[in-house]
């Protein structure tokens, strides 16, 4: 059966009502393609936007098994125990890259998905990783709106990902595992230049010996590195997902970094540099829509592009020719 279409007011009334399931459709909304939706969602936003920037927002990344979705659905229980509101939101393009998804390829988080102070919602599919962190970010505000004091952007560590969600968060943390050469990986990948906080996961049983010395040779590392918060010194944290076992320590020192960042001003910089950064960047993708929209640039497109191959032309000299045809 066909959904009620809701009105601007039923999803801004439905999202700060902290209905899930109007917030789920203003989600869905917002991530539609279509330009209606496009705009039903902006007015939607720009009425709900006094309404958010009141969470922490905190990125979490790792490679696959690093025990993302474990831990995360500890911290989650631990939090919503604790009288918080958790949303958690997936960034996973690797679904459009790869035509598979990493993310998406198991029920994740099922368990938290039932706690009624939870809302999981899996990653935006299709389009590029410009247009999932748009949607991932749109979704961010729709979840503040909506009463969650927490929201977890979880992501892969596959090398560009990191760089998008530190872009939208406030808090960033890095999920590692002790062996393999995995944090030499994450050192070569540049991941842990972006980290506020270094956990290293599945530090139980016999693995612990193993974690301890992946902790000392992180400590080791981040000495050198730049910080990526001023007035933050990022550690490195021992964790377990399985057994609990520092979970809620990664949860104190949490707070500490948003009391820190609060105190140097550094967070509601951060946040306005993010706005205005995210406002560029929906500039380029929305020219380059528009570009490539264009009737005369789709009826020469084609010739231009065999003429750039076969070395007739310059590339340059053909782009500044499709560009000011307009
Ligand atoms: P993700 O791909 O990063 O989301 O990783 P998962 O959360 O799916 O975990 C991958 C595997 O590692 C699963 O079999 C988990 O049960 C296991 N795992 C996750 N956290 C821990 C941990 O703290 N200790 C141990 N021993 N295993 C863990």
């Amino acid at each position: 059966p066909r959904r009620r279409q809701l009105s601007v007011n039923d999803y801004v009334e439905g999202v700060l009502a902290r209905n899930p399931m109007v917030l789920g459709r203003a989600i869905t909304l917002a991530e539609s393609n279509s330009p209606a939706h496009r705009a039903l969602a902006q007015e939607v936003l720009t009425k709900l936007l006094p309404h958010t920037g009141k969470s922490r927002r905190v990125g979490i990344t790792g490679i696959p098994g690093a025990g993302k979705s474990t831990f995360i659905e500890s911290l989650g229980f631990s939090l919503t125990s604790n009288g918080h509101r958790v949303a958690v939101l997936a960034i996973d393009p690797s679904s459009t890259i790869h035509g598979g998804s990493i993310l998406a390829d198991k029920v994740r988080m099922e368990k938290l998905g039932r706690e009624p102070n939870a809302f999981i919602r899996p990653s935006p599919s299709g389009g590029s990783l410009g247009g999932v962190a748009r949607k991932t970010r749109e979704a961010i505000l729709l979840c503040e709106a909506a009463g969650y004091d927490v929201v977890i952007v979880e992501t892969v560590g596959v090398g560009q990902n990191e760089v998008t969600v530190r872009s939208m968060v406030d808090m960033f943390l890095v999920l590692m595992i002790a062996g393999a050469g995995d944090e030499m990986q994450g050192i070569k990948k540049g991941v842990i230049e972006l980290a506020d906080l270094l956990v290293i996961n599945k530090a139980d049983g016999d693995n612990v010996p193993r974690c301890i010395a992946a902790q000392a040779e992180m400590k080791r590392v981040l000495h050198y590195l730049q910080r990526p918060t001023e007035g933050w010194e990022p550690p490195a944290v021992l964790a377990s997902a399985l057994t609990g076992r520092g979970v809620d320590d990664v949860w104190r020192t949490t707070g500490e970094f948003f009391k820190t960042v609060t105190l140097t001003g550094g967070l509601q910089s951060r946040r306005r540099a993010q706005a205005v950064e995210w406002m560029h960047s929906l500039i380029l993708e929305s020219l380059k829509e528009r570009f490539y929209a264009r009737d005369d640039v789709k009826a020469r497109l084609s010739a231009m592009e065999n003429a750039v191959a076969d070395g007739r032309l310059p590339p340059l000299a053909a782009a500044l020719d499709l560009i000011g045809n307009g």
